[in-house]
């Protein structure tokens, strides 16, 4: 694979933390790669994303949507969407944070993202920019709460304390979004998993 050649010493441990933990990991230099590999990598197959800009920034959906079946919330809202994303057969998602030892920690409104990385499909791959990844897991909670949480309240718009000044305070907001928190230790016993980890900074 192009890029891997560049890859650091520190990338490649990381990458290593990550296969010890049953997640299978990939690293790209460039998001157009990893667009590249991912249209013959999945083909054929029913596809669901979850909420992400780092997939919409990528231009996934639209590359994958060539040869497969589809389904993203974002591109066409339904009331059958839990229906929809429990058709899939693979699930597209990012992470708010991944730490370099090896794991991957996402917070979630409404849960979907979470339960169907953890016990959904066949097949699970986590897209993430190199901005993702933090030291540890208590670094990368910390990113989920204190950087993504924020920044993502702050796309949507919403009335939470945290977007005027950027750090949580554990709100109380109806409109709050932090209500589940997942943090994949190890690939879940049902679930085959792959990482993809770009040298681009995408989402939050
Ligand atoms: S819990 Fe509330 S304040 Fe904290 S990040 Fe989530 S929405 Fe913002």
């Amino acid at each position: 694979m192009k890029g891997v050649e560049s890859m650091d010493a520190s990338m490649e441990k990381t990458l290593k933390n990550f296969e010890s933990h049953g997640i299978k990991a990939r690293y790209f230099e460039t998001g157009e790669q990893a667009r590249q590999a991912i249209v013959q990598a999945v083909q054929g197959k029913k596809v669901a994303f979850g909420g992400s800009v780092t997939l919409q920034q990528l231009g996934f959906y639209e590359a994958l949507e060539q040869n497969n079946s589809v389904f993203w919330h974002w591109v066409t809202p339904t009331e059958k969407r839990r229906e929809r994303e429990k058709e899939c057969e693979v699930f597209f998602t990012s992470a708010n944070a991944l730490s370099r030892t090896g794991e991957i920690v996402n917070i979630d409104g409404t849960g979907n993202r979470v339960t169907m990385a953890a016990y959904g499909p066949e097949k699970v791959y986590y897209i993430c920019g190199v901005n993702k990844l933090c030291p540890d897991i208590t670094s990368a909670i910390d990113r989920a709460r204190n950087v993504a949480a924020p920044q993502n309240a702050k796309r949507l718009g919403l009335d939470t304390p945290c977007v005027k000044d950027g750090v949580c305070h554990n709100c109380q907001s109806p409109q709050r979004i932090c209500n589940v928190m997942d943090i994949t230790l190890r690939r879940p016993g049902a679930v085959e998993v792959e990482l993809w980890i770009i040298q681009e900074e995408l989402g939050y």
